[in-house]
């Protein structure tokens, strides 16, 4: 039997989060056109609106100052007049998309990502959902969140998303210990995590998630320790614990330290498997893919009942199949394509409010693309793969792949299909990238393209 370790340093290789399929950096931009997206989000529409609703995410980027460790599309200012025009560029943008749909939206999902969303006042967030909203249908079952950091987020801002209909709030925690916080420039005391949290069940949020990060610069197994005992004694419904995903070619923040004063591959799996432990000691359930839920949260529910979806905005209960993003850099979803927006402020908000879509690049899927989607969806989600005759799809190298993950313990294969074992949960990255043929096609270069899957 191979022993963990050995498992740990072979798959320890550049994998994607899959939270779409084809991954972005993989899309195929030369054969899309912003009409046939367009096409794709009006098809999509009719066929799900009426009885799944939509899915909504509005990208707000700007943020004070910027943490040093960020992998995010942000604006770092702390000129707070911005919040006006670039509310306004989103309303612009939404309303371009309502004319296609044709008819009154169903609001399923919304979920306010960032940069920072509350770096927004909470008026100009309420006027900004309240113009979202008009001409719209919410759905009564919604599922509402917002990404909150812990040292800006005001009673108000809660009160305000709450009384929108917003119940579930995530804030970043990364890390709670001073020198990894000064190394990542994101000082960020205890208490203010303590004070969010208490006010956010005050008001009657029925959802806390926290989004941690093993990895970081400085990180020991006794720091990581003592962040995530904190960390449960506040019992947040869900945890992600990110990897860190070290891209200084990408991101010129993260040259703020070397490559000496991040943990080596070792010691950052076993902060990992020790948060990982404490967790599950804890009484969390994993859900795959770096996420922790409370029994009695829906995601665990929903993981429990087969009913687990993952999309740009990753784990999710509902079952949309259109999920449109609004604001610079957002990424949609329309089942038949996928497009992304420019990422400068200034480019989006010209194009949006010259009456023109910001896209800037997407991807139309092909019937293959969809096929290897619903695997990588089913093992991300369920842990198990019923798509018999998948074997007579896949091609000679996927075979043998498949073949060296069940020669490793991390899958058996079962009458329709395979399941993931225990250890195999760990690698789930990698036992998805099997089925990423866009990714095997044009293997080189992917080595500068995604994080390091452990
Ligand atoms: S980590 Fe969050 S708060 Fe920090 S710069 Fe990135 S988006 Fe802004």
């Amino acid at each position: 039997m191979i022993s963990l370790q050995s498992l740990i340093k072979k798959y320890d290789v550049p994998v994607p989060r899959y939270t779409s399929y084809p991954t972005v950096p993989y899309w195929d931009v030369q054969n899309f056109s912003t009409d046939q997206w367009l096409q794709a989000v009006k098809r999509t529409f009719d066929e799900t609106n009426d009885e799944k609703g939509i899915s909504l995410y509005l990208h707000l980027p700007f943020c004070e100052s910027l943490c040093t460790y960020c992998a995010c599309n942000t604006r770092i200012t702390k000129n707070h007049k911005v919040e006006d025009s670039y509310s306004e560029s989103i309303i612009a943008e939404w309303s371009q998309y309502k004319k296609v749909f044709g008819h009154t939206p169903v609001i399923r999902e919304l979920h306010l990502g960032g940069g920072t969303p509350t770096f927004f006042s909470p008026e100009n967030l309420k006027n900004l959902l309240k113009s979202l909203f008009s001409d719209t249908l919410i759905h009564h079952d919604r599922e509402f969140s917002f990404e909150g950091h812990p040292n800006n987020t005001t009673e108000a801002h809660l009160k305000t998303l709450y009384n929108l209909g917003f119940r579930r709030v995530s804030y970043g925690v990364q890390d709670l210990d001073l020198k990894v916080q000064q190394a990542i420039h994101r000082i960020q005391p205890f208490e203010n995590l303590e004070r969010v949290t208490k006010q956010s069940r005050e008001i009657g949020y029925t959802s806390v998630s926290f989004d941690l990060i093993y990895g970081l610069p400085y990180q020991t197994l006794q720091s990581v320790v003592n962040t995530v005992e904190k960390v449960i004694s506040l019992r947040p419904d869900r945890i992600a614990f990110y990897s860190y995903a070290h891209v200084p070619w990408l991101k010129p923040g993260q040259r703020g330290y070397e490559d000496a004063d991040l943990p080596a591959d070792v010691l950052k799996r076993s902060l990992y498997e020790t948060g990982r432990k404490l967790f599950l000691d804890a009484g969390y359930i994993d859900i795959g893919m770096d996420h922790f839920a409370l029994p009695s949260d829906a995601l665990a529910v929903a993981q429990r009942e087969g009913n687990l979806h993952r999309n740009f905005m990753g784990y999710t209960t509902t079952q949309t199949e259109l999920l449109i993003g609004l604001g610079v850099s957002a990424i949609s979803d329309a089942k038949y394509a996928y497009a992304q927006n420019l990422k400068k402020v200034e480019e989006y908000s010209k194009e949006v409010n010259g009456d023109q879509f910001a896209v800037w690049k997407g991807h139309i899927q092909t019937e293959a693309d969809r096929f290897m989607k619903r695997c990588i969806l089913d093992i991300a989600c369920k842990g198990v793969l019923n798509e018999k005759p998948f074997d007579r799809i896949l091609n000679q190298q996927q075979l043998e792949s498949l073949k060296g993950l069940k020669n490793d313990g991390l899958i058996e294969f079962s009458e329709n299909g395979l399941i993931l074992t225990e250890t195999g949960r760990i690698f789930i990255r990698n036992i998805c990238s099997v089925f990423d043929l866009r990714m095997q096609s044009q293997q080189q270069g992917s080595e500068k393209v995604f994080s390091k899957a452990i």
